[in-house]
This record gives C-alpha cells, sequence and structure tokens, in this order.
C-alpha cells in the first residue's frame, strides 16, 4: 500500500481543536488509501518553556537530562493525535522515537539520526494499522539515553522517516503556505514559490527561513525525497522542494533572504603569515562562535585586518576567546572592533550559475537607495551582504524590486 509521510508543527497541534483538524487531514489520505507516517512537533512554545525549566533547576545542567525534558512536548501530542485519529474511526497509533527505535548519535541537543528500525511500524501496518503517528524530534543513543536533535528537528524526523521507508512523498504542514520569494512580513507583494530546488531550499534554511531545518533538507537531498511545505490552515498545493531540473522557470535570482541579528568583527592588525587565520578561527570554532562571512584584504608592512560575521549573541564569546589569544601571545593584533548592528541580505538562486550580471545589480539596487555595503561574500548560487541593520527592511524591498520577484 503506499505510504505518504506528513508532519505537522507547533501551531498546526496548539490544542485539542487543531489537533482535530489535523487528524481531519490525516483522514483524507487514509480515505484515499494510504497509510500515513505521521510526525508531530509538541504544542507551540512548549519545548522553549520546557528548555527554560531546565535552566532555571540548573544552570550547568547535564546534557542527557535536558533531553529527557525537552523532548517530552512531542509525546503528548503524539498520543493526543492517535486518540484524536481513533475517535474518528482511523486505527492509530503513537510511538516515541526509542519504541520505533530511532537511532542517534550521542550529541544531546542536537543529535544526528543515524537509523530507522522500520520493522515495528511496518508489523503494525501489516495487521491494518493505517497511520502511525511519530513524535519528532527525538531518538535514542547507542547507550539508551533519549536525544533530541536540535530546534525545529521534527522536520528531519519527518524526512528521515520518508527515506526510510521509501514514501511516496513527505509533506510538512507549517503555519504559512509555503516557501516565499521573501519574508511576507517585511514584502507584502512576496509571492509564493510553487517550486524550489534542494539547493536554494538549502541556501534560504541556512540563511534562517525558519520554515524547514537545514538538516532536514541536507537528508531530502541526499534521499531524493519529494518535499512540500504546506498550510494545514488553508488549502493550496504549496512550494515543492525538488530536484533543479523539475524546475522550468528560469530565473537568476528566485528569493531574498534576511537575517536581522548579525555582528560583524574585525581584527586589527594581524600578522599576515601562515597559521594565523588558523589560530584564530580555530580558538573561535572551539568557543563555539558560529563564524559565518570571513573577508582578509592585503597586507601592507606583513600586517592585515581580518574581518568575520557572526551571531550578535555570539559577540561576546568571540571577545573573550579572542582576548585569551592575546594574552597567551599566540596571536597578535592591535584591536578588535565589534559591530553589532548589522544584518545580512542575500539574494539566492540556481539560475546565476548560467546568468551574468546579478551581483552588480543587486549592488546598485542598494546604491539607489543609499545602502551601504559593509561585507560581502558569494557562492554559486548566493550572493550576501552585511549592511546596518536599520536599512533591513529599505535593502530587502529594494532586492524584491529589482529582481521583479512579485511577478510570476
Ligand atoms: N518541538 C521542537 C522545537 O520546537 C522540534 C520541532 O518542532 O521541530 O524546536
Ligand atoms: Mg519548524
Amino acid at each position: 500500500m503506499p505510504l505518504v509521510v506528513m508532519k505537522f508543527g507547533g501551531t498546526s497541534v496548539d490544542g485539542i481543536r487543531r489537533i482535530r483538524n489535523v487528524a481531519a487531514k490525516v483522514q483524507v489520505e487514509t480515505s484515499a488509501g494510504n497509510n500515513v507516517i505521521v510526525v508531530v512537533s509538541a504544542m507551540a512554545g512548549r519545548t522553549t518553556e520546557l528548555s527554560e525549566t531546565v535552566g532555571n533547576i540548573s544552570r550547568m545542567f547535564d546534557a542527557r537530562e535536558f533531553d529527557a525534558v525537552v523532548s517530552t512536548g512531542e509525546n503528548v501530542t503524539a498520543g493526543l493525535l492517535a486518540l484524536a485519529l481513533q475517535d474518528l474511526g482511523v486505527p492509530a497509533r503513537s510511538w516515541q522515537g526509542w519504541q520505533v527505535p530511532v537511532r542517534t548519535n550521542s550529541a544531546h541537543g542536537a543529535a544526528r539520526i543515524e537509523n530507522i528500525r522500520t520493522e515495528s511500524i511496518v508489523t503494525k501496518f501489516a495487521e491494518g494499522m493505517k497511520v502511525a503517528v511519530v513524535a519528532g524530534f527525538q531518538g535514542i543513543t547507542q547507550d539508551g539515553r533519549i536525544s533530541t536533535l536540535g530546534r525545529g528537528g521534527s522536520d528531519t524526523t519527518a524526512v528521515a522517516f520518508a527515506a526510510a521507508f521509501a514514501a511516496e512523498r513527505c509533506d510538512i504542514y507549517t503555519d504559512v503556505s509555503g516557501v516565499y520569494t521573501a519574508d511576507p512580513r517585511l514584502v507584502s507583494r512576496a509571492r509564493k514559490l510553487n517550486r524550489v530546488s534542494y539547493e536554494e531550499m538549502l541556501e534560504f534554511a541556512s540563511l534562517g527561513a525558519k520554515v524547514l531545518q537545514t538538516r532536514s533538507v541536507e537528508l531530502a537531498m541526499h534521499n531524493k525525497v519529494r518535499l512540500r511545505v504546506l498550510s494545514s490552515f488553508c488549502d493550496g498545493p504549496g512550494t515543492l522542494v525538488c530536484e533543479e531540473e523539475e524546475i522550468m522557470e528560469q530565473r537568476a535570482v528566485s528569493g531574498v533572504a534576511s537575517s536581522r541579528n548579525e555582528a560583524k568583527v574585525t581584527l586589527i592588525s594581524v600578522a599576515d603569515r601562515p597559521g594565523i587565520a588558523a589560530a584564530v578561527f580555530g580558538l573561535l570554532a572551539s568557543a563555539d562562535v558560529n563564524v559565518d562571512m570571513i573577508v582578509q584584504n592585503i597586507s601592507e608592512e606583513g600586517r592585515t585586518d581580518i574581518t568575520f560575521s557572526c551571531p550578535v549573541e555570539h559577540v561576546s564569546k568571540a571577545e573573550i576567546a579572542l582576548n585569551e589569544v592575546l594574552e597567551s601571545g599566540a596571536v597578535r593584533y592591535r584591536s578588535i572592533v565589534a559591530d553589532t548592528e548589522v544584518c545580512k541580505l542575500s539574494v539566492v538562486g540556481i539560475g546565476m550559475r548560467s546568468q551574468s550580471g546579478v551581483a552588480a545589480k543587486m549592488f546598485k539596487a542598494l546604491a539607489d537607495d543609499g545602502i551601504n555595503i559593509l561585507v560581502i561574500a558569494t557562492s554559486e548560487i548566493k550572493i550576501s551582504v552585511l549592511v546596518d541593520r536599520k536599512y533591513m527592511e529599505l535593502g530587502v524591498q529594494a532586492l524584491h524590486d529589482a529582481f521583479q520577484l512579485d511577478r510570476c
């Protein structure tokens, strides 16, 4: 029997009425003759609440117990949805991660799925069960402890199940109707995309579009899972995340991404010789600073400046780490300058590979609005710039207009 995976996010399962709405949507699939694996998130806000509770009881918490607590929101919604389905007469059963089991590595709080055993669920389907409701975001480590997959991890659970069970498709139901050309809260004329390639989606996700966890997109791309993002509140086909070849439209740019809370840190007058960048960024990595763009320019008299960007909330740990380096004498520099008032604007599109002039057009659009560019970084299908945070809305709008993303 054909199998589909459906995943419902926190707002979709927030309360009894919405859980019943989800059950009705699942029933549409079973009535069409499909078996269904439903992956659920915790109710909206629940995971945050649980992690704050852990923080309140113990500041230096044990990551295994953190996972034991924060994974529980999903257990509740999985059980409730199985009950709502049974109420509709649909044979359904819930599974927590360890019951499947979903095996992960032992990186508690950001664990990776290693494998999913299909037997227990397959056996139940063979006995006539129609729906397996799986608690997302969680698994079990080799040594039998509960693990969690990082925020937004239910998306990854869903894609991993779709791959493990060779599902026909994986539908991710959320509170927006798909993937947009820009954040609709910033650009009123942002348009929903009908299709987006895995690679573009990967860029959007890692640039901070919250709609899918980055890891889930990687997994989908690797396993060629047909992924759809759609709304649980209104009907519509959503956005299909698929292979490049399935996309007819040949635009240079598919969308504009923006990330508000960025910082730019510059080390002034660093020695320009082998090993310095390795030492600086090795240190930042051990301090868990999430470094994004890195720029180094030509040197003068053997000294140069190194600039990098990171999330605003990582600046103080970066400064602490860099000060320690200076005191130890490992790397010498004159000073650190941190600008915590910047944001990142990016244009993304697979069409960029074959079309020239995208950077020029982007920079001109920003210049026409008097927006100064602080740092530029590019990849094959993306151009990102840092600009003053106060220009974020203006900048996103300018780029959206320049690439005519409101037009089909
Ligand atoms: N409940 C978890 C979170 O809020 C996992 C998820 O919803 O994807 O991050
Ligand atoms: Mg999510």
